[in-house]
């Protein structure tokens, strides 16, 4: 018997989860820097369209990285599936944001990457920057099942300070891979970054991708079912960078880790999951994030490879 998500207590879980100590919080923007360290949230988003949370867990964020499995599959969606032509899906066993391309071909390494979240989020339609924002804001929407936001400060700031974004988008026009204007790709890579979320919109964006492609609480079908299964296999094999190894052989749920601290699990045929809490570890996942997914994995019983 598998054991219920739906009277898995939830704040028990949290109050584990906070006697974890360590990690620094993100400071490559201000407004990240200025995170508060001790929050910490939880959601669960079952397949009935239940979405469990704990204290904290309508507390805003900006999505940061968390937000790269989305952008591939609306530019799976929108390209009709020749986006993934145009990108590799190898893990890198590098940091997020190395300034490297697939040797040979320049395309970004993988999609959980920050080059290839740069060309992703270039392919989702829009004939300038605006309407691509605004595709995005909307396809992002549709996997929350509620209407999104900016946080224009932080879209500003991760857009002025991103240098290396910058180089990456440059290093991708100059090998011919990238067919938008580098700062119009940086721009709305940043924008993308800058949606606010809270964990249980993360969670129901992860349910969506664990749930095929349909949204459980909406019951809107967001994605066709192959793109799901393509986001989700990505993410098991790239979603926590130079991690993605020891996270899915410990933990074994497909993640994304973020530089706000989030952490968007999708569990296929079981549940979509998000923790939230800002000090990091050295590959940029969240200290507590790690131990309440792994907690979550044990407990019930998540393991992609069994338990
Ligand atoms: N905005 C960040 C960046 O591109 C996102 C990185 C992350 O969350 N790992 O640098």
């Amino acid at each position: 018997m598998m054991p219920d998500a739906g009277a898995y207590d939830l704040e028990d879980l949290r109050a584990r989860v906070m006697q974890k100590n360590g990690g620094a919080v993100d400071d490559s923007i201000p407004e990240l820097a200025a995170a508060d360290a001790d929050q910490c949230a939880l959601a669960l988003a079952l397949p009935d369209g239940t979405v469990r949370g704990t204290t904290q867990a309508e507390s805003p964020f900006s999505v940061q990285s968390a937000v790269k499995p989305f952008l591939f599959a609306l530019a799976l969606l929108d390209t009709d599936g020749d986006a993934m032509d145009l990108i590799g899906i190898e893990p890198t066993g590098e940091a997020f944001d190395a300034i490297k391309l697939e040797s040979g071909t320049g395309r970004p390494p993988n999609p959980m990457v920050n080059a290839g979240a740069l060309l992703t989020a270039s392919l989702i339609d829009g004939s300038d920057v605006d309407e691509r924002n605004e595709r995005i804001l909307q396809g992002l929407s549709a996997f929350a099942g509620r209407r999104l936001e900016v946080d224009e400060g932080v879209a500003h700031n991760e857009h002025l300070l991103g240098d290396r974004n910058h180089a990456l988008a440059h290093l991708m026009r100059a090998e011919g891979t990238l067919h938008v204007g580098a700062d119009d790709a940086v721009a709305v890579y940043a924008r993308a970054c800058a949606v606010l979320v809270d964990v249980k919109a993360l969670a129901v964006m992860g349910a969506t991708l664990a749930s095929g492609g349909v949204n459980p609480v909406t019951e809107e079908r967001v994605v066709p079912p192959s793109v799901a299964r393509d986001v989700v296999s990505v993410m098991a094999t790239c979603g926590v960078y130079d991690g993605s190894g020891r996270w899915m052989r410990g933990i074994g749920i497909p993640a994304k880790s973020s530089v706000s601290g989030a952490i968007v699990l999708a569990a296929p045929g079981r549940l979509g999951a998000a923790v939230m809490s800002p000090p990091l570890d050295e590959q940029g996942t969240s200290v507590r994030g790690r131990v309440a997914s792994d907690l979550l994995s044990v407990e019930l019983d998540l393991h992609a490879f069994g338990s």
